[in-house]
């Protein structure tokens, strides 16, 4: 399946996520046969820069297999200059049409920076420069008075989609010629479902996000 168009794309994603959701998973492209064909060269239509929770698995929670989605993951999907490089490879060489921020309730990571926040203190080690990537959502969500954990994840998550346009002059061109676009979702653990909580590049784009999720729903 090649797709180009990302409205079909996160139409695709919230069918998969519906499919696992209601237990009706199909498990598609996981087949050898699927391996063998998918070895000469990969069309994946989504990028998910997402938390490395490890209950966020995005191949299970979309209900995907081999060759469908390039994921990127780090504690708390920062977006550093891996992290940027990653999406504009999948983006500009692969012509992926669709880049999803995912986070999710209860994330660590964003707890550690609230943690970190209220007592003053650094975490040691690398952990430091998650902590130090999340600290400005800490710090816009303050300035809206929100103090609830996963509320303080959204503004995260549209935090990230901003910086990835923000900083990524690649996927802000492609998201202005209309090849690309880019969706902030949401994942809840215990229900295992996601909903759109950001989306860049389009003021039409919300609107869109959600006309996806009906009619996959
Ligand atoms: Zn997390």
């Amino acid at each position: 399946m090649t797709l180009t168009d990302p409205m079909q794309a996160l139409v695709e994603l919230h069918a998969g996520n519906r499919r696992f959701v209601t237990g009706a998973q199909r498990h598609p492209n996981q087949d050898s046969r699927h391996r063998a064909a998918v070895a000469d060269g990969q069309h994946p239509f989504a990028v998910i820069v997402g938390c490395s929770d490890s209950r966020l698995a995005a191949e299970i929670i979309f209900d995907r297999g081999l060759g469908d989605l390039f994921v990127v993951r780090t504690a708390g999907h920062t977006a550093g200059p891996e992290v940027l490089g990653s999406v504009e490879y999948a983006v500009s060489v692969l012509g992926t049409p669709l880049v999803v921020v995912l986070g999710h309730d209860s994330c660590g990571a964003v707890q550690a920076a609230r943690d970190a926040a209220r007592t003053g203190t650094s975490p040691v080690g690398h952990l430091r420069a998650v902590v130090d990537a999340v600290a400005p959502s800490l710090r816009r969500a303050a300035e809206q008075g929100v103090d609830d954990i996963d509320e303080i994840v959204d503004i995260h998550i549209a935090h990230t989609v901003e910086a990835l346009l923000g900083n990524s002059a690649v996927l802000a061109g492609a998201v202005a010629a209309g090849r690309c676009a880019v969706v902030g979702m949401s994942y809840r653990l215990t229900a295992g479902e996601v909903r759109t909580v950001a989306a860049g590049g389009s003021a039409a784009a919300p609107a869109q996000a959600d006309r996806a999720a009906a009619v996959a729903g």
